[in-house]
């Protein structure tokens, strides 16, 4: 069970997630922790700030973050559990501090210092949020994911070491998991083999809970957010979209590697090989059926649109003439060859329709242009995948092409 930043970074929203895992204890669930709202994202203005020499800026953001974070651990943990954290809370502070003051003295901030820095967001979350669980009298046992998750040195990106991680999986969580009723980890972090701090990618720690639940032979993957599931668009830009019910692996997959952001790409990959199902839930609607995510479900004929999606950096630059769309999304690269009137890095949006076999339906491809064709197409990227067309237009176009994409089709 995942529970990512959206859901914890208030008392109610932790409150819920201890309720939600009150309810599994049968199960014997292992649950995977982000750093709390938009703590990551604070931690490296932080970095930045200090690495620009300005480091009392850079304290003072540190100050608030360690604030919002005592503050929300002093409303969801137990007085007597309180202390203990607050004097972790404390020392995570302390290390961060060092980190900046350093990073404001050689003026330099490297891939390996931001990653030793970001992986302080995920230890303040796991230090509450085990406290917090404990106060429903709910045995919790906290296991490090550096402990687990060893990666290469990609710094910013690193990649799981596929052996270790399953000794590491099998030594410690299975044998943890079996003795207590609730274990926990964090996602997103991990480390190299010499034990130095890596993360592996924006929002991977949806990643982290697929991997460690294939590894661990769990019959169920849940991962826990803030809305009804994985929707027909983001509703933050299109207010109507609808929860999907059911997903095939290789549609939720495309999904997300072409925008939709409420699931790192990666995550589907462990589960598909371990075959265990994917469930995404609403923490704060729990009762909301919310998507299932499994193996290939069959889909009527003709090809259906099931969700559009939306990536608004897409940078296009010519390879030898070739052009090269950057879709900047984990593992979204898509090569396209011979586009005629694209030179140099766009400022580009690319949309796309999603659906089993689209890809391969030339009357949705025609509806995608005649709907999209007002606004300027720069490109249209067809049958590279059975399961999508994409259009890049301007950046600026990019909602408005995704709300009128969402109107005709779904
Ligand atoms: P978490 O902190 O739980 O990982 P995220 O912010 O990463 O949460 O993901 C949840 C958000 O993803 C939702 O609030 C929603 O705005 C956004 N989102 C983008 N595309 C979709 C989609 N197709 N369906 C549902 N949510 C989406
Ligand atoms: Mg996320």
């Amino acid at each position: 069970m995942k529970f990512g930043g959206a859901s914890t970074h208030t008392s109610a929203g932790i409150r819920n997630v201890t309720r939600i895992i009150n309810a599994k204890l049968a199960e014997q669930p292992l649950i995977v922790v982000s750093a709390i709202g938009k703590t990551t994202r604070n931690i490296e203005q932080c970095a930045h700030e200090a690495a620009a020499g300005n480091a009392e800026s850079a304290y003072h953001q540190l100050d608030e973050l360690i604030a919002f974070h005592v503050q929300l651990a002093t409303q969801v943990i137990s007085p007597e559990l309180y202390p203990a954290v607050e004097r972790r809370i404390a020392e995570l502070g302390l290390s961060l501090r060092s980190l900046l003051k350093g990073l404001s003295i050689v003026k330099e901030l490297s891939p390996r210092s931001l990653d030793a820095c970001r992986a302080h967001g995920e230890k303040f979350a796991s230090a509450i949020i085990t406290e917090a669980l404990k106060k429903g009298g709910m045995p919790v046992h906290y296991i490090p994911a550096e402990k687990i998750i060893i990666t290469d040195k990609k710094y910013g990106r690193a990649s799981v070491v596929d052996e270790p991680a399953k000794r590491n999986a099998q030594k410690y969580i299975i044998p943890a998991v079996e003795k207590n009723s609730v274990v926990l980890t964090e996602g997103y972090i991990g480390a190299a083999e010499d034990g130095t701090p890596t993360t592996m990618g924006k929002e991977s720690s949806d990643y982290t809970a697929s991997l460690l639940g294939a590894l661990c032979g769990a019959v169920d993957i849940q991962i826990w957010t803030d809305v009804n599931g994985m929707m027909t668009a983001d509703p933050r830009i299109v207010p109507e979209a609808k929860t999907i019910e059911e997903l095939s692996y290789d549609e939720a997959e495309e999904m997300a590697a072409l925008g939709a952001k409420i699931l790192h790409p990666l995550t589907i990959v462990p589960a598909r090989t371990g075959n265990i199902p994917i469930h995404i839930k609403n923490s704060t609607n729990s009762e909301n059926p919310g998507t299932i995510i499994h193996s290939a479900t069959r889909r009527e004929l003709p090809a259906k649109v099931e969700a559009v999606t939306l990536i608004e950096s897409v940078s296009i630059s010519d390879h030898n003439g070739e052009a090269l769309f950057q879709l900047a999304s984990p593992g979204g690269h898509v090569r396209f060859t011979n586009v005629p009137d694209i030179s140099g890095t766009g400022d580009h949006s690319a949309v796309s329709a999603v659906g089993e076999g689209v890809g391969k339906e030339p009357s949705l491809l025609r509806r995608m242009i005649a709907t999209l064709e007002p606004m300027g197409i720069k490109a249209v990227l067809f049958g590279a995948s059975q399961n999508s067309i994409s259009v890049i237009l301007s950046r600026t176009n990019g909602e408005p092409a995704l709300r009128a994409l969402h109107k005709e089709f779904l």
